[in-house]
């Protein structure tokens, strides 16, 4: 990882914080960025980390990995002035590759020392695959990895002084994160309104081009998922995520 810049803590204690970490460029922008262009616009810092190179990601013959990663993160960056990010730490780890070891904890752990989240979203690293339909589906094997790696950085790991020392040397002190948020497809259990912010996470993920052959059969099933979840509370376009309060 390159060095992480040294950025100013929380701007102000009763706002939030956000850092948004997904394994590949679009993740967080699919599962949470409605929720992160709502809170933005009402006065939050947005910083996400985007842990692999997202180098695997194309099925076009002529492409090679060396383009598609910078294809990749430009895409990504686009997608992060739609949204109103604050910074995006990209950690470049190899694509399908990603492991929750101690490397790319340390790497989630410094940067929540440094940008101190009140938040911190990721991916569910229990949701392994889904046989409910057909076509069923295997989760990815760096978005497991990725939530398991963050919620251990998350806790214990960022709240220890003891847990990667050498950290207080650099001036970074612990940091207790006060809520977890895992991005949930399935079964609705925190609901969040992104009526307001619904285009916007429409343009953040149409700036994913690399990604898409039809940008309107993506449209239309993130529509239809946002719909349905916001039904049960009278929202027009709701995400949804299983939500930790932390100690
Ligand atoms: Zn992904």
């Amino acid at each position: 990882m390159s060095k992480v810049r040294v950025l100013p803590g929380p701007h102000s204690m009763d706002k939030k914080t956000i850092l948004a970490i997904g394994a590949h460029p679009d993740d967080m922008d699919f599962g949470a960025s409605g929720t992160v262009a709502k809170w933005v616009e009402e006065g939050a810092k947005a910083y996400y980390i985007i842990a692999t190179d997202g180098s695997k990601g194309s099925s076009d013959p002529q492409m090679t990995s060396e383009r598609l990663i910078k294809i990749r993160q430009e895409e990504q960056k686009k997608a992060g002035q739609i949204l109103g990010l604050s910074d995006i730490f990209f950690l470049n780890h190899p694509d399908t590759e990603l492991t929750a070891d101690k490397i790319l904890k340390e790497e989630i752990v410094k940067i929540i020392r440094t940008i101190k989240p009140t938040t911190v979203i990721t991916m569910n690293p229990t949701f392994y695959y889904s046989a409910a339909t057909e076509p069923g589906f295997v989760n990815h094997t760096d978005h497991r990895n990725i939530g398991l790696a963050v919620m251990d950085a998350v806790f214990p790991m960022a709240r220890d002084r003891l847990t990667f020392p050498q950290h207080e040397a650099e001036g970074l002190t612990p940091w207790k994160v006060k809520e977890l948020l895992l991005v949930n497809f399935t079964t609705p259990e925190y609901l969040v309104d992104i009526s307001s912010s619904f285009n916007k996470k429409v343009e953040a993920l149409r700036a994913h081009t690399s990604q898409f052959d039809d940008f309107d059969e993506v449209l239309q099933r993130i529509t239809a998922r946002s719909e349905t979840f916001g039904k049960s509370k009278g929202y027009k376009h709701a995400e949804n995520f299983t939500r930790i309060v932390l100690p």
